[in-house]
């Protein structure tokens, strides 16, 4: 649960830490405004996958069902500013599906905290093959780092591309080939 008293505190003082006037009428409803779209920004603190990945369906064929280009914004952990872009997400069912705006969900609690890439791929993953109890697990996320792009290195369009696979995909080259390709790659 977000703190909105706490985070208006905090924006307060970061806008005094860098020389501004808190009181300047542009500024002065700043804080709260940030706390409230922190709420928003940071709702996947209180969220678990469990919700959206235990609701599933029988199947008899425990064919591959891949979601591609899900959208996601997400904040990185480093320097508290946007990453975003796709999330790709495949998993091999065993004998349950859930449906499909789930998977969206899923990479919508892990998008909404402070995060790294790697790590939310992975955790998407994970959450395939704990949660929903998958044989194999694969995501490829693609994403544009604001703190990439607008300070350091100064790269815009610059893409990180993570992928991890867990379970049969991690074993099975034939099945990440068949992932790509499906990707259109
Ligand atoms: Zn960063």
């Amino acid at each position: 649960m977000v703190d909105k008293e706490k985070v208006e505190r905090a924006i307060k003082l970061l806008l005094e830490g860098i020389g501004e006037d808190v009181t300047r009428e542009g500024l002065v409803d700043t804080p709260a405004r940030i706390a409230r779209m922190y709420e928003e920004l940071f709702a996947g603190m209180d969220g678990d996958a469990k919700e959206y990945l235990g609701r599933t369906f029988t199947v008899q064929d425990n064919k591959m069902v891949l979601e591609k280009e899900i959208t996601f914004y997400s904040m990185c952990e480093h320097h508290l500013l946007p990453f975003y872009g796709k999330a790709h997400v495949a998993y091999i069912p065993n004998g349950k599906v859930v449906g499909l705006s789930k998977l969206a969900r899923t990479v919508e609690v892990f998008a909404r905290r402070p995060q790294l890439q790697e790590q939310l791929t992975a955790q998407i993953a994970d959450a395939l093959m704990e949660d929903l109890g998958a044989q194999g697990a694969m995501v490829m996320i693609e994403a544009e780092h604001m703190c990439m792009t607008m300070r350091g290195v100064k790269k815009p369009g610059s893409q990180t591309v993570t992928v991890i696979s867990r379970g049969r995909f991690e074993e099975d080259t034939h099945l990440q080939e068949m992932f790509f390709k499906m990707l259109g790659r």
